[in-house]
């Protein structure tokens, strides 16, 4: 192993919605740089499972990022498992209901905003001061191709998503002087259990590479922006979509 694999040695990582997916890919390849990685999910089954697979350097915690509170208490928990925190990847979130706009149920709207939108507000919200002790930080923000460009019957998502990448430049420019980076990450679609297989084999061909991405390339990009390769980068929107939005 050379240096750059250790790129996260001695350095604290919490990642939400890590039971699963993406955030499960974050979190197993932040640790297997170095670092110790708080596993945070509403799914503890899923957590434990996916903490266990990583081993000694991983805790899993139950969280649901819709509740302020909790993200506070995610923070606490990653702060007394390894006495600080340096990383925050806030991926946990839902694909809710596809419904036009006029038809668009309310309460889904109110559950993609509450998990994608208010869920990161919340969790950057309790992160930040943790890392401003440090003097150091960095907070990478899963959006989405959606996060640029809009898609039919996903009004909720689409909202959110154009929302993260907004709080992402805010946050960014609160933060930039005392050391704190944020970046967010937009995935085309991937292969994930949020996918169907039905909508995954059409989800493919919307792509030029006509094929979906792997959790694991969502997440190299992601443990870039979180290491300090990306020294110099914040405020920024990177996407990681098989050229999606160049059509
Ligand atoms: P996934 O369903 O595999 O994983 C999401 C995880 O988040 C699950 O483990 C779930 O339990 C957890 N979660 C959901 N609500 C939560 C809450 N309130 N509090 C805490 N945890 C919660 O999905 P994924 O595809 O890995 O998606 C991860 C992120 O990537 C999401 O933000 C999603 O919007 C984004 N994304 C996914 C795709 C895709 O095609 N899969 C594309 C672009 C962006």
């Amino acid at each position: 192993m050379n240096m750059i694999d250790l790129d996260f040695a001695d350095r604290v990582a919490l990642v939400t919605g890590a039971g699963s997916g993406i955030g499960e890919a974050c979190a197993s390849l932040l640790s297997s740089r170095g670092a110790g990685v708080l596993v945070a999910d509403v799914d503890l089954e899923s957590a434990t499972r996916v903490a266990k697979a990583i081993g000694d350097s991983a805790r899993p915690h139950q969280v649901d990022v819709t509740d302020p509170r909790a993200c506070e208490a995610m923070v606490a928990a990653a702060v007394e498992a390894f006495g600080r925190l340096d990383v925050a990847v806030n991926n946990a979130g839902i694909s809710g209901p596809r419904a036009l706009t006029v038809d668009y149920p309310l309460d889904g709207w109110a559950s993609v905003i509450a998990a994608n939108l208010s869920g990161v507000f919340y969790s950057m919200r309790a992160e930040i001061p943790a890392m401003l002790g440090n003097g150091r930080g960095s907070i990478v923000n899963m959006a989405s191709i959606m996060g640029s460009v809009g898609f039919a019957r996903q009004v909720a998502y689409v909202a959110a998503k154009h929302g993260v990448v907004g709080m992402t430049k805010t946050a960014a420019l609160e933060y930039a002087r005392r050391g704190i980076r944020v970046n967010s990450v937009g995935p085309g679609f991937v292969q994930a259990p949020m996918l169907t297989q039905e909508s995954a084999a059409g989800a493919a061909f919307l792509h030029p590479t006509c094929r979906l991405g792997r959790p694991e390339e969502v997440a190299e990009l992601v443990a870039f922006l979180a290491s300090d390769r990306a020294s110099n980068t914040t405020g920024s929107y990177f996407l990681t979509d098989g050229g999606f939005t160049a059509q």
